[in-house]
């Protein structure tokens, strides 16, 4: 029994539920080509990967016998380009995930805590469970951040918080002036993590300079590739930080976090612009068709600066099983406490369109 060795506030923390592989879906409910399962549950790309990054992919596969290079030189050096930021202050993560891990390691400690709000992203919570810690969680007001409550919850003990904008599952981003507000409330000593992995959706009137706070303030900001870039599978994210943050967060990153198909892929993404700009425009429509087929449905939603919408369908874990029989996967919100709901990713027309048809069909039953 490893159980008896095992650290007791491990044994605390619930197994996590995977989503089933979509194969499995397709092969339970008969159908043949995994083409026929629309996923919605995750917020992925719906056009696919980057062109670009398949091309760059495959000129980098015959050095797979070589350790990538552990600085992701070029990687920093196109983001740094593109950013206006200095490479000292890029660190690259095997996802954004494993950036909120070094954090954790560098920063948190026995006695300490963590600020988040709920809901709000799910790994917040896990890494309070998985390093001992209390994660005071303060709720939503209206589906968006409370600040003001964020900053009256920081107290002595706090080392880290979380601010997830545009925040998962609701979608709803705050403004600059409320994060600088946030900003200034909080102790100089405390850090802020600013996960902005759907920054890029955000319309222009929402988008702010985030990466300035980094030297103004202990801000990190957080993004990926996973979302706008179509790459969640080769898992890489990046954080900017001050360089004396990005130096200690080094120290506990393990020399080859990122592999080196993934950095070639990210590099090559970040200059595909008509991949980006497609995927914003099919994003862009979906929402809006979303939301218009939500009003008709007389449904309550959360208006989303992302690429997923939080909808309130009454029983959610009955309406989530009723899609997957019909081979579209959604997100139940019972474990971000919110039985009532579903979160949607945004598809390609026709997924939006197969969704609502048979949300519809079940709504009417
Ligand atoms: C999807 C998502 C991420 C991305 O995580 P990766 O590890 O980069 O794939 C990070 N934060 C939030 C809030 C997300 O929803």
């Amino acid at each position: 029994m490893v159980k008896k060795t095992a650290r007791p506030h491990i044994l605390k923390i619930k197994p996590y539920q995977p989503g089933k592989p979509i194969e499995e879906v397709a092969r339970e409910i008969g159908v043949k080509e995994i083409e026929e399962i629309s996923k919605l549950a995750s917020n992925e790309n719906p056009l696919g990967p980057s062109p670009l990054a398949l091309k760059a992919i495959r000129k980098a596969l015959p050095r797979l016998n070589l350790y990538p290079d552990g600085s992701g030189y070029y990687l920093k050096q196109g983001l740094s380009e593109r950013l206006g930021i200095p490479p000292e202050q890029i660190i690259l993560g095997n996802g954004s995930n494993e950036i909120i891990e070094l954090i954790m390691h560098v920063f948190v400690g026995p006695g300490h805590n963590i600020v988040y709000a709920h809901p709000s992203f799910l790994v917040y919570r896990l890494m309070a469970h998985i390093f001992g810690v209390r994660g005071i969680e303060v709720p939503l007001g209206y589906f968006t951040h409370d600040l003001g409550a964020m900053a009256r919850a920081v107290n002595a003990e706090t080392q880290l918080v979380f601010i997830a904008n545009p925040n998962n599952p609701t979608g709803t981003a705050v403004l600059r002036q409320e994060i600088e507000e946030f900003l200034d409330k909080i102790p100089p000593r405390v850090i802020t993590v600013l996960d902005e992995a759907y920054y890029e959706y955000l319309p222009d009137s929402m988008k702010f300079d985030s990466l300035s706070l980094v030297n103004e303030k202990k801000v990190v900001v957080l993004r990926t590739f996973s979302k706008l870039y179509g790459l969640a599978g080769l898992r890489i994210g990046y954080g900017i930080a001050s360089r004396d943050c990005v130096e200690v967060l080094n120290r506990v990153r393990q020399p080859f976090n990122t592999n080196s198909l993934a950095q070639a892929a990210a590099l090559a993404a970040l200059d595909d612009e008509e991949h980006v700009r497609r995927t914003l425009r099919v994003n862009r429509k979906g929402l809006e068709r979303l939301n218009r087929a939500f009003q008709d449905l007389g449904l309550d939603y959360v208006p989303s600066f992302a690429n997923f919408i939080l909808v309130k369908v009454g029983r959610g874990q009955e309406i989530f099983q009723r899609l997957l029989q019909r081979g579209i996967i959604v997100r139940p919100m019972d474990f971000y406490g919110l039985p009532e709901y579903i979160r949607v990713t945004v598809g390609r027309p026709e997924e939006n369109e197969k969704f609502l048809r048979e949300l519809k069909k079940l709504l009417k039953k």
